[in-house]
């Protein structure tokens, strides 16, 4: 089989490759497995030497095609961000630049700060964009055509990445750009309000994240006690399952094999088979070849897409290089990513945990925005699918209609939704980054707030919502809003008053 030929041997070179900063780049774009509370809990990072390091570690990659970065001097500031972002960002851009500039180009950073945010003009002399692309190099698997660079491509991952990560810190990026004269990324971050805080060294978080990627520490070595302790834990909470159709079982056994050590495999050997067990297990990524008897991988794609199970689970397509190209458009509209055969396995692995990256940044940012509403059914504002943003809607509805039964279980509401128990615990994994119990606690006590508001009393107001206990009510309530139901409303009530002598 050709195409299993020697993959071993290229993993082997990514790993041991020169170039081991593109590696670490790599790693660190995945978000890593945070748990909720480390998720929320924002990290000051210091500005100049987030771009410090940049400029260090990029260098030598800088040299390697004579081209020079600038860091125009500037006051350093501290920025208050979701761990990691700022390094994630700035790698990401910078990156860009070196890839899409020439030899002997010049890339320049530009700071400027005002008193709440802070502007980081990144520009370099490369080939610039057209304007018809500028909204669209920032969504996923954008690449702009004619400039790909052939020896180097990119899943067009990148900047999509970036721009979740600039709105999820309530910044933003621009770009300013023509064609064949450069570009000019500028990332607008907020300010962290003065704090005693101490600010976390750029070094310091860096290495964390690499540490935490790739499961070794770089600077002191783990005991062997420790390993053991730590990876067990790692794997049970944030392991992500992945389902590999294809017909070639050489093929699923090498994939398998590959994967298995960092994600649960399920493996299909045909489209049928798969587009089941996709929906019965709903896996986190489905990985499928595209010949396949019975059903192909593009009538597979089209199913998964349709069927509300299924709809929101990243694709990646094997595809086999002759044939590539005519079908290449209908199949980007339909899955999230695609490899031509034969792949380079590095590369596989790099946009498997690039994809479940960003369904990370999503469904967390939507089960915070619905953790935060107040009970109305939410538009989540960001793109899902339509498929996706029906059943959210569905989901809401029926659990409008039963939270206040205190009795109302999993099992209840998935036989009101017509779905199997395991269906509505992965979906609400996947879409909300919650538990079931979690999701219904952030509801009811949203519903109490608003009675609370109403001028309800916290003493019937626990039952109403479906809490059976105002003790267990009072205590979830507290760790919630930081208060208890009757300072609640009391704080509502004050807020009103002065509103009105305003
Ligand atoms: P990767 O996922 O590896 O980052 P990528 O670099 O192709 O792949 P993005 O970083 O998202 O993806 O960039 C999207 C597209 O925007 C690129 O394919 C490229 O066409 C264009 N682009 C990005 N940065 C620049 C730049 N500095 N100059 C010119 N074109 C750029
Ligand atoms: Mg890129």
């Amino acid at each position: 089989r050709p195409e299993l030929r020697g993959i071993g041997n290229e993993l082997a070179l990514v790993e041991r490759s020169a170039n081991r900063l593109l590696l670490m780049v790599d790693q660190l774009l995945e978000f890593s497995k945070l748990d909720n509370a480390s998720a929320i809990s924002a990290e000051r990072v210091s500005l100049e030497q987030a771009l410090d390091l940049v400029k260090t570690s990029f260098d030598p990659l800088f040299k390697s095609k004579n081209q020079r970065l600038t860091i125009y001097p500037f006051t350093d500031v501290a920025l208050l961000l979701i761990p990691d972002s700022l390094n994630k960002i700035l790698i990401n851009i910078v990156a860009n630049a070196h890839k899409y500039t020439p030899q002997n180009g010049q890339i320049s950073i530009v700071v400027t700060a005002n008193e709440t945010s802070v502007e980081i003009a990144i520009s370099d002399s490369g080939i610039g964009i057209a304007k018809e692309y500028h909204q669209a190099v920032f969504e996923r698997f954008c690449r702009v055509a004619d400039t790909a660079v052939d020896f180097n491509p990119g899943a067009g991952i990148g900047l999509a990445l970036v721009k979740e990560l600039c709105i999820a810190n309530q910044g933003d990026i621009r770009l300013t750009s023509q064609l064949g004269q450069g570009a000019t990324f500028t990332v607008i971050l907020p300010i962290a309000p003065l704090s005693s805080l101490p600010v976390k060294s750029a070094t310091e978080t860096m290495m964390a994240t690499i540490d935490k990627q790739l499961h070794f520490s770089v600077g002191q070595p783990h005991s062997a006690e420790q390993l053991v302790d730590t990876l067990p834990l790692q794997q049970q909470a944030g392991t992500k399952s992945i389902l590999i159709i294809d017909d070639n079982a050489d093929m699923r056994q090498m994939l398998c094999g590959q994967l298995n050590s960092q994600y649960v495999c399920l493996v299909a050997e045909n489209g049928q088979a798969g587009m089941k067990l996709a929906k019965e297990q709903i896996p986190d990524l489905i990985i499928a070849d595209v010949m396949m008897p019975l059903m192909d991988g593009y009538q597979l794609a089209e199913k998964l897409k349709a069927d509300e199970m299924t709809s929101h689970i990243p694709i990646i397509m094997l595809t086999a290089k002759g044939g590539l190209q005519s079908r290449l458009r209908g199949l980007s509209l339909l899955v999230d990513d695609y490899l031509a055969k034969p792949f380079n396995l590095g590369e596989l692995v790099l946009r498997i945990q690039r994809l479940l990256a960003i369904r990370d940044i999503i469904s967390k940012r939507a089960g915070q925005q619905v953790a935060s509403s107040s009970g109305q059914p939410t538009k989540i504002d960001f793109p899902v699918n339509e498929l996706e943003q029906q059943f959210l809607d569905k989901l809401q509805e029926q659990l409008a209609k039963h939270y206040d039964d205190p009795e109302l279980t999993m099992a209840v509401l998935s036989r009101a939704l017509n779905i199997s128990e395991k269906q509505l615990q992965r979906k609400l994994k996947a879409c909300y980054d919650q538990t079931f119990p979690e999701w219904l606690r952030n509801y009811r006590l949203h519903q109490a707030a608003t009675k609370l508001e109403q001028g309800h009393k916290a003493s019937q107001v626990y039952y109403a919502v479906g809490f059976s206990s105002h003790a267990y009510f009072s205590k979830c309530f507290k760790s919630h809003f930081g208060c208890s139901p009757s300072q609640y409303f009391q704080i509502k009530a004050e807020k009103a008053m002065a509103q009105l002598n305003e």
